[in-house]
């Protein structure tokens, strides 16, 4: 465990799995407390902060949608409390939905954006004016290769890692005076149950094969590029999106 010179905690949405999951135990281990936030894996999330406290870190969990601001905001003041500041928000949380356009429903499409455009939109807003008051801080948005160059049969998942691009870009250069940055990092295909749900084992073999490094991405591939640009050294890096892919695109 690493001590820190950094005041204040993480927020690490969606952390109860996969990227996550990683990221979390990854920033605890520099030595930022974590809150792990999770909508229903409660065990999953409940067994991440353990992984963390055993290793000399601090952890909570939190319950809560992302897509409903009030819980958002409840989660919000309980960092604060228990933690005083907050210094970094990892908005991780995602869903995955692999069908033709034609077949999306306009529910499902609505259900993409309030998870990935509104969870990022309600967090963000929520946990800004506290980093504003220390005019300090650092936001991660974890968006996805299909952002920048867009896949087939996943039209709606691809706008919205494009929009949350477009967010970072945006909300970097308006919080810059304050001391706070806005980046993003682009996975390409990591091993966890999003890409295990959505491919059988041959496509998993094929995608492997067409990475150029040869092989998926892990957890920790990714949560190793957001603590990078968490780390205190990274406060002249904003507005950046980081390719995590093998060489994928
Ligand atoms: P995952 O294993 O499916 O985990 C998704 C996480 O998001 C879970 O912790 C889940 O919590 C949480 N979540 C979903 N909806 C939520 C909501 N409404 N409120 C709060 N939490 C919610 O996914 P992953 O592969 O680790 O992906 C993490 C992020 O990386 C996603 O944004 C994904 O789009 C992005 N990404 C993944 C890949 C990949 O190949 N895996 C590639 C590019 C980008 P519960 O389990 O508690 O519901």
């Amino acid at each position: 465990m690493m001590a820190s010179n950094i005041e204040g905690c993480a927020i690490v949405t969606g952390a109860s799995r996969g990227i996550g999951a990683q990221t979390a135990l990854t920033l605890a281990k520099i030595g930022l407390p974590i809150v792990v936030n999770y909508n229903s894996s409660e065990q999953a999330a409940h067994a991440v902060a353990e992984e963390i406290i055993n290793i000399g870190g601090t952890a909570i969990t939190y319950k809560c949608d992302i897509t409903n601001g009030t819980q958002v905001d409840n989660m919000t003041a309980e960092a604060v409390a228990k933690f005083g500041k907050i210094y970094a928000l990892v908005n991780n949380a995602g869903i995955s939905q692999i069908k033709l356009f034609t077949d999306i429903t306009e529910n499902e499409w609505q259900r993409m954006t309030d998870v990935t455009l509104g969870g990022a939109f309600h967090c963000c807003k929520s946990v800004l004016p506290h980093m504003t008051h220390e005019k300090c801080g650092r936001i991660v948005n974890i968006s996805s290769v299909w952002g920048v160059y867009g896949a087939s049969c996943e039209v709606h998942y691809s706008t919205v890692k494009a929009g949350l691009i477009g967010m970072t870009k945006a909300l970097a250069k308006e919080l810059a005076p304050s001391g706070i940055t806005v980046n993003a990092v682009a996975p390409g295909c990591i091993m966890t149950d999003m890409l295990k749900n959505e491919c059988d084992s041959y496509t998993l073999s094929q995608l492997a094969n067409d990475t150029p490094i040869g092989r998926l991405g892990t957890p920790t591939d990714v949560a190793n590029a957001v603590a990078f640009l968490v780390d205190k050294k990274s406060d002249f890096i904003t507005g950046q999106i980081l390719g995590v892919d093998g060489g994928f695109c």
